[in-house]
This record gives structure tokens, C-alpha cells and sequence, in this order.
């Protein structure tokens, strides 16, 4: 299994120097699996890929989180839409207010020039009954798990060939609201990942006033993948306001809690174009 980090930003793009490093683009993960193209989010990251995908003309199949704009932003902007014939399926999240579509809906009336029945692939939007929690894309496992957001959606969990990757943003570990999921489902769902990506737009200093926003704090993602034994973490959904350097300083205090522990967990900030391969 082979995963790009496209955009790896919470909220809004962040260009400018002070964010070259972790890069300023917004959700988005690529995933090759057993030949399968799999990509988490569409949000600004989604454009680049599309750039790389559309020399290829086997199926896509894009996993929406939820549908807040840093998710699907990208959508218009990725090429393969515009691809004669090109299989795209779209797997949207569970979202309270369903509304499977809204990636597409954002290409009529007003917010975008190009309308959604001008897209020349052959979109097919999979709105899966809420009671569906798991299925295959050929020979590739998805589960999915109700996360903790305003409005809702969907974390992920994707295996192939032995190997596994646990996609978990944007979400609250511990939110003051009505939660979908506790945090002991969330240790069970992501138990043994050898890759666990988690939210860590915050940090402890930025409560209680965000509290109710629907992210978690970096430490929070460190005690669940200590406590769901990941082989890795990668710090993700990072504030747009967070410098590299800010950045760095919450992943030296990641590693010093790891590392006082004794845990056998490597972690890490998820960066821009950054690769990793499970095998
Ligand atoms: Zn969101």
C-alpha cells in the first residue's frame, strides 16, 4: 500500500513561506492499493493529483469524510472529472444533514463556472445505507466509523495485502456535544493500524475556547494511537495558522511522549507530497 499526502492543512489553504515545509493545500490522500486508486478527501491537494491520475484510465474512487469545503474544495480542479468515460466513484460520509451530492452541487448556480452535467467521466455516487459499515473495492477491505464533528461524517479504515491505514479527521476525541463515537470505539476501529492519521489541529493552550469545533488536540492523537498500539502516527489537519516551526514543536512533543514511554510508536507530522509505503 502506497500513500501520498496531497494536502494535509485543517480548515483553508495556507500559502506562504512560513508553510513550505508541511505545505498549505487542504485534505486530501492518495492510495495505492493492490492497483486500486483510492483517495480520502478532496479538498485544494486533490488538484495536483489529478494532474498525475489523468494519464491513467482505470476507476477512482474518491472517500468523502464529510462535505465542510476544505473537503471537496478541490473537486472542480481535479482533472480526471473532465476525462471522457473516466470511472469516478464517489463514496460519500455520514453526514447528518445527507446530502450525498453536495460535491457535485457545488458545480451549479452561482459558486462555480462550470456546471456539474458538463463533466464528461462517469460519475457514480455509492449512497450507502448508514447501516453499511464495511465493504470491498476489489480485492481492498473499507470500514467505516461515525466521527466526531459538527454535522457529522465518516472516519475510514482501509486494508490491503496485511497492511492497514486508519483515516480519522476531521474529529473531536473528546467533544463537549452529544458524541457518535467514544473514544474506546475509536481505539477498537483503529487497533494494530500500521498507519493511523489523525487530527491534531489543536493544541492544549487552544482550550477551552475551541472546544465544540470539532478537532482534537495533537496529544489526544497520541494517546489513542499509544493506546490502540499503531506502528505510526501522522499528525494531521493542521491548523492553517500553525507555522512550520510551530508545527515542528508540537511533533518534538509528540516524540518526547512516545519516547518517555517506551512506546514503539513513530511519530510524525503527515507533509505535502510526503510518500510512504506498507509492505
Ligand atoms: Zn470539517
Amino acid at each position: 500500500m502506497k500513500i501520498t499526502f496531497c494536502g494535509v492543512r485543517g480548515s483553508i489553504p495556507s500559502p506562504g513561506k512560513e508553510f513550505i515545509k508541511y505545505g498549505g493545500n487542504t485534505a486530501c490522500i492518495h492510495i495505492d492499493a493492490d492497483d486500486k486508486d483510492i483517495i480520502l478527501d478532496s479538498g485544494t491537494g486533490i488538484r495536483a493529483l489529478g494532474a498525475r491520475l489523468i494519464k491513467k484510465t482505470t476507476p477512482i474512487h474518491l472517500l468523502l469524510s464529510h462535505n465542510h469545503w476544505d473537503h471537496i474544495q478541490g473537486f472542480p480542479f481535479f482533472a480526471p472529472i473532465f476525462q471522457s468515460q473516466r470511472e469516478i466513484n464517489i463514496y460519500p460520509g455520514l453526514t447528518e444533514l445527507e446530502e450525498p451530492e453536495a460535491i457535485l452541487n457545488q458545480m451549479t448556480g452561482s459558486l462555480f463556472p462550470v456546471h456539474r452535467d458538463m463533466l464528461t467521466a462517469e460519475i457514480r455516487v455509492h449512497n450507502l445505507a448508514s447501516s453499511i459499515t464495511e465493504w470491498e473495492i476489489g480485492s481492498v477491505h473499507i470500514k467505516r466509523l461515525r466521527m466526531n464533528h459538527p454535522g457529522g461524517g465518516s472516519s475510514y479504515r482501509i486494508e490491503a495485502n496485511g497492511k492497514s491505514l486508519v483515516y480519522i479527521t476531521d474529529n473531536e476525541l473528546y467533544p463537549p456535544y452529544t458524541k457518535a463515537t467514544d473514544f474506546l470505539d475509536f481505539v477498537a476501529f483503529a487497533k494494530g493500524a500500521d498507519l493511523l492519521v489523525h487530527d491534531a489541529q489543536y493544541l492544549v493552550s487552544d482550550m477551552p475556547a475551541k472546544s465544540g469545533w470539532g478537532h482534537s488536540v495533537a496529544e489526544e492523537a497520541v494517546k489513542l494511537a499509544m493506546a490502540c498500539n499503531a506502528k505510526q502516527l501522522a499528525l494531521y489537519s493542521h491548523d492553517p495558522t500553525r507555522t512550520d516551526t510551530d508545527i515542528d514543536e508540537i511533533i518534538e512533543h509528540s516524540q518526547l511522549i512516545t519516547e518517555l514511554g517506551g512506546a514503539e510508536l513513530t511519530c510524525f507530522a503527515a507533509e505535502e507530497n510526503q510518500v510512504l509505503v506498507l509492505a
